[in-house]
């Protein structure tokens, strides 16, 4: 039997999670949310800061665990914002010398896409939609290869950006869905596909010129960002499915949340007889139960360290930068 706790840091949330033999165990959380106005990298961390004991105390008595039964520490390493992955950190190394247990350095996109384990999905094309990362990944000879991405902004941040220019705090995303569905008419903006990556800033320019000129319905705008922004990932993640010959697409990451893109998701596969997988709302945004997770399989894997000078954070490794060791 292992136990592994988990913990996450790399933005907004500050998690901790318990997960026993690939069952998550505990999930707690707790977010950074703003009135108005993104996210403050050295506010967020604070929040973290101030958090993160009783985020512990209550993730080990949900799980019913005593800490002396956790067989090692997991970790978001990156990418992230440095001083909120430093939060994470800091409270990973304190937590393995307490307790004279191993750490286990986790890539936060990965254990996005591990997760999906879960829905029952093997060999998928994953379209991670989040708030600083756009990906399609799938695995590919040892390493999680990414066949397309954003060429500029991540579609969580660009969504929030866009929120945030029409009045409305962090995070945005949900309240976008909301007003996307009172939208009436389509009003055009740029399409930007290369391939199988996309560009967001051109689009956010342009919806920020609409926003300014006051002569359209913000309702109808955000209808339309929906409806051509998720129209470009649902694009390029069938593109990937066409390249790779694969017939599975989990979809992850925060904006994954969001209904509409859900259900484009789904008319692709459908239409291209691939089947769709997306795992529940708690596993989608950030959260500390996935990096248990794949800390656990990591761990099972034989991947652990007790030299903890030899672990720092990695604010900008990237997904393709990770030997996939575990899956064999
Ligand atoms: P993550 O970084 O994976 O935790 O995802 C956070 C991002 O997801 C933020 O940018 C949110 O605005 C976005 N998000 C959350 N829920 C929704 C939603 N229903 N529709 C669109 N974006 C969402
Ligand atoms: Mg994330």
């Amino acid at each position: 039997m292992t136990i592994v706790l988990g913990i996450e840091s790399t933005a907004h949330t500050f998690g901790v999670g318990i997960v026993r033999n690939g069952e998550i165990l505990s999930n707690i959380k707790k977010t950074y949310v703003t009135e108005k106005g993104g996210i403050i990298p050295m506010e967020a961390a604070k929040h973290h800061n101030r958090f993160k004991a009783e985020i512990y105390s209550e993730a080990l008595e949900k799980a019913e665990i005593l800490e002396n039964k956790i067989d090692a520490i997991a970790f978001s390493q990156g990418p992230g914002l440095a001083p909120c992955l430093l939060e994470g950190m800091k409270f990973a190394k304190k937590l393995s010398k307490k307790l004279k247990k191993y750490i286990i350095p986790v890539n936060h996109c990965i254990a996005h896409l591990e997760i999906g384990r879960l829905t029952k999905t093997k060999n998928p094309v994953m379209l991670y939609a989040s708030g600083a990362n756009t990906q399609i990944i799938s695995y590919e000879s040892g390493k999680y290869r990414i066949f397309g991405e954003t060429l500029d902004i991540g579609v969580g941040n660009f969504i929030d950006n866009f929120a945030r220019y029409s009045g409305i705090g962090f995070p945005g995303g949900p309240i976008i869905e909301k007003l996307a569905l009172k939208g009436k008419k389509y009003i055009k903006l740029p399409y930007k596909v290369k391939g199988m990556d996309i560009a967001l800033s051109g689009i956010l320019t342009n919806l920020k010129q609409k926003i300014e000129s006051k002569k359209y319905n913000l309702n109808d705008l955000a209808y339309s960002m929906q409806e051509t922004v998720f129209a470009m990932l649902v694009e390029t993640a069938e593109r990937a499915l066409a390249h790779t010959g694969k017939k599975e697409l989990l979809l992850g990451g925060g904006v994954a949340c969001n209904s509409r893109l859900q259900e484009m998701c789904k008319i692709m596969c459908k239409e291209r007889k691939a089947k769709f997988f997306c795992p529940e709302k708690s596993l989608l945004v950030d959260n500390a139960g996935m990096i248990a997770f794949l800390g656990e399989i990591m761990f099972k894997s034989g991947i652990k360290e007790n030299n903890l000078d030899k672990i720092d954070i990695m604010p900008r490794q990237r997904t393709d930068d990770v030997e996939v060791v575990w899956r064999k």
